[in-house]
Order: C-alpha cells, then structure tokens, then sequence
C-alpha cells in the first residue's frame, strides 16, 4: 500500500464541526479533499438539510468538491416494518410489577434449626471478627452472601464435620503456595471456616435443607412491597447500518471498485418475496418484501476497491472529543484522519470560528426520534417544528410494542410515552428519589435533562453506546 492515500474523503455530518472543516478548507487552511460524504437517514430535521445545502452552494460547489449524499433506507420506515430487522436504541421498559421488600429480618423460628444456629454463632474475637463475617440478623440482606453462608454452600449440605475437617486439610495448599484472596481463598479456606462455624454452633453437620427459613437461617418479618419496572437500553446499530455503511461503500466507489455483478438473492430465490425468518419463528406467515435484495430478487453489492488504493477518511473530532478516537472504523481501504485534532480546535472554538463567519446556530444532526435528545432538544422540536414533532409522537407510540419482545420502547428515558414525558420540568429537583427503583429512574431522567452536546456520528459513540464494529 503506498504512503500517499489515493483520495481524501471527508465525512460530511453537517453539524458543528463538519462545517467548520468545510470553511477551514475554504480558506486554505486545510488543503482540498477529493469528496464529501453525507449519510442520510431520510430522518434529519429540516434545518439540517437546509443546512446541507447550503454548505454545498455557498462552500463546496465553489471548491469543485463534490457532495455526495449517501443513504441505505428511510430509518423510521424500515424500523416500524416488520419484514426488517431494525432498531433505534430505544429505551426499555417492564410492565410494572410488585416486588416485596423486607424492612427486618428474624432469626428462623424453628429452634432446632441448623441454619439458625449458625446465624447465632458469636465470631470469635482471636481469630479476628470480620473472619467470621455473620450477618447482623437485623439488617442482613440476604443478597450479600459474602461471609460465611456463602462459602456454606460451597460444601455439599447434610456433609459431616469429619467430612469437612478432610475436606479443609485436602484442600490445605502446599506451604511453597501463598494464598491469594479470592478464588485460592475459597477453595482453601471454605472447609476450615466452615467446619469452625459448625463447632461453635455445636452441630455435627452442614445443616440439611430447611424451607422455613429457605436454608438461610432467617426469615422475613416486616415487609412492604414496591412497583418495580425495569428499564434497560436497546442496543445501537442504526448508525453503522445507515451511516457507516453507505459512507464506506462510496468511499469504495470512488476508490474505482465495481459496483458488482447482479446476483440471484438466495434469501428468497430471487423471488423478493418471502416470509421474514424472525416473522417465521413467531410463527407468521405473512409474505413480505425480502430484506435483503429489498424486493428485487437480485442483490449487487459495491466490491472491494483496486488493490493498493486507499481512502484516507476525514473524521471531524475536536479535542473535547479526544477520548472517541479509535482506529474501529479504519478498514484495508480507509484510515481516519482528525483535521480538527491536528488543529488543535474544540467544540466550543468551532462553534466561535462559525459564529464569526455567519454560521452560527447550526442544526444538530440526528434522527428526529434519536432516544439521545437531551429534554432541551425534545422541547426545541416541539415548539419549532410542530409538524415533525407529531410525526415522532406517533412513531414513538407505534414503536412501542416489538414482536416477540416483552419489554416495551419508548422514546424518552422517564419510559413514558413521548407526549407526556417531562421534558419541561426538571425532574430530581422536584422529586425526591428514595428507593433504589427511584434513583436508578433519577438517574436516567437527569441523563434526559442533559442529553449529549453532539450528534450522532458514524464513527464513534458520540451518545449512547458505542456503534459497532466497521463492517
Ligand atoms: S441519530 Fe440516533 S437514531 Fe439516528 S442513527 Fe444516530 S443514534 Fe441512530
Ligand atoms: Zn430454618
Ligand atoms: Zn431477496
């Protein structure tokens, strides 16, 4: 491969930084890439194809660089269509559910009770009380099997203590070995603490199971019970699928490879017709477009580019972005580039250059359902753009149910339908969290308040988690 790459590309966004890039080249301060590329997800906001075209008139046309606007399908169209396979990583929520919470703990109320006594065993104080680790019966929570009764059952229940005092001394580490905390730990040492425990609690042998108290040696006694639902995250796959992909197939065209014979698809026989497989397995049997060939029957793909000939990829990072740089998105035929790092500039310096140069107030680009809006940019689309917003309050309830998924989506991180979401209020400072449930929901609606001060790019996990790897 030679040094000299045989076009520069740049990846077009239209925010803040591509277009900073775009005047830097302008004015001579970056030299003259061969293209420009930008992905369209047939979602953005109006401003952001205004913007695109103006760039494209008033910088780019000028330069004689050509804007090339790339796009593998309409994101929300494919979404809610059952015959694809795609996602936006939508937030996740359970149907609400009653949990029992308990507030105290007892000692288990059958005296005889082997795993009662072991709870009263007194930690003795030579050996040092922490070694023991018995759980305060009060406050114990039975989640927390760090002491004693976890390494209990790592001895099979009903053994005897002779069973167990051989097990301690086969288990005795050779003296050249010094035990480790952790995993040595436990298979050494198990043995001997336990059949400690078991004499001080003055039983023979590992106690056999006890359902009362659930072998636990305690037993509930006061409780409440809580609504719980739980949230997660779907994962993100819609920015390699609909940005990275069609940017590297155009950086291959332009590389001079073939845009590939046209091949029988073999998902429906050439037919472009066929029942989805994930349809398929729930059972359906409702015919739709093939995904794959989209319908046609036939499938022809970009190949790889001439041997030898490589892209180098302009990636437009500022130095606040520092931390999203990874040669993930370099393949045999494109290595990234950061014209901005080489620059020196950060967001905040971009934002200034294009103020100063008439550029001001650029449109953040990305979907206009992205999940990743911060309350801020939720309120801007509905109070600017009342039209897309009913667009995507109506795609946010459509979205809501997937197929075969028990967990519903939805739009907003509070899990509540995008429409009476609080995207106006700020939540925590209204509110006091106090369960568990309560703070893990603060925390997620705190992350809706400030959302991410980028947008989405192919290259790196500029909000949510990261994009996966280049194709
Ligand atoms: S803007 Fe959001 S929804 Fe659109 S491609 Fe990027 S991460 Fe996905
Ligand atoms: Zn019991
Ligand atoms: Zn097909």
């Amino acid at each position: 491969m030679s040094d000299q790459p045989t076009i520069k590309a740049m990846s077009f966004g239209a925010g803040v930084q591509s277009i900073t890039e775009a005047l830097l080249i302008a004015e001579g301060k970056l030299e003259k890439p061969h293209a420009a590329i930008f992905s369209d997800t047939g979602w953005e906001p109006a401003g952001v194809y205004a913007t695109l075209d103006r760039v494209e008139r008033e910088i780019f046309q000028p330069l004689g660089i050509p804007l090339y606007r790339v796009s593998n399908g309409v994101i929300q169209d494919d979404i809610l269509n059952p015959d694809k396979m795609r996602a936006i990583p939508a937030y996740t929520a359970s149907q609400p559910y009653e949990v029992k919470v308990v507030d105290r703990w007892g000692l288990c109320p059958v005296k005889s009770c082997g795993w009662r006594k072991l709870r009263q065993v007194k930690a003795d104080s030579a050996e040092g009380a922490g070694e023991m680790s018995l759980f305060a019966v009060e406050t114990a929570d039975l989640s927390d099997m760090d002491g004693l009764f976890d390494l209990i059952h790592l001895i099979p229940l009903g053994a005897t203590l002779s069973e167990v005092d051989a097990r301690a001394a086969q288990w005795a580490p050779p003296s050249d070995i010094e035990i480790e905390e952790g995993d040595l730990e436990d298979e050494y040492v198990a043995a001997s603490k336990v059949a400690a425990a078991l004499r001080r609690a003055g039983l023979r042998q590992v106690p056999g199971p006890h359902d009362p108290c659930n072998s636990t040696g305690l037993v509930a006694t006061a409780s409440h019970t809580e609504t719980k639902r739980d949230y997660g995250m779907l994962n993100r796959k819609c920015t390699q699928q609909y940005k990275l992909r069609p940017i590297l197939e155009q950086v291959r065209l332009l590389l001079g490879a073939p845009i590939g014979n046209e091949i029988l698809c073999r998902y429906c026989n050439g037919e472009g017709k066929r029942v989805a497989p994930w349809r398929a397995k729930r059972g359906e049997t409702v015919i739709g477009d093939c995904s794959v060939c989209e319908g046609l029957g036939t499938i022809s793909r970009v190949g790889p580019p001439p041997a030898g000939a490589w892209a180098e990829q302009w990636i437009g990072f500022s130095t606040d972005e520092i931390g999203r740089v990874s040669n993930r998105g370099d393949t045999k035929y494109s290595r990234s580039r950061y014209p901005l790092l080489e620059l020196d500039m950060s967001r905040a310096q971009c934002i200034e250059y294009l103020e100063a140069r008439g550029w001001g107030n650029v449109t953040k680009s990305s979907c206009l359902g992205c999940p990743f809006k911060s309350n801020a940019e939720w309120r801007r689309l509905r109070d600017t753009d009342p039209q897309a917003w009913a667009e995507v309050v109506a795609f946010d309830k459509a979205y809501r149910h997937g197929a075969g998924m028990t967990q519903q989506r939805y739009l907003h991180a509070s899990c509540l339908p995008l429409d009476e979401a609080p995207i106006d209020v700020r939540q925590p400072r209204e509110w006091k969290p106090t369960t568990v449930t309560d703070q893990v929901y603060a925390a997620q609606l705190q992350r809706a308040e400030d959302g991410d001060p980028d947008g989405c790019s192919p290259w790196a996990c500029r909000s949510g988690r990261p994009v996966d790897d280049a194709a």
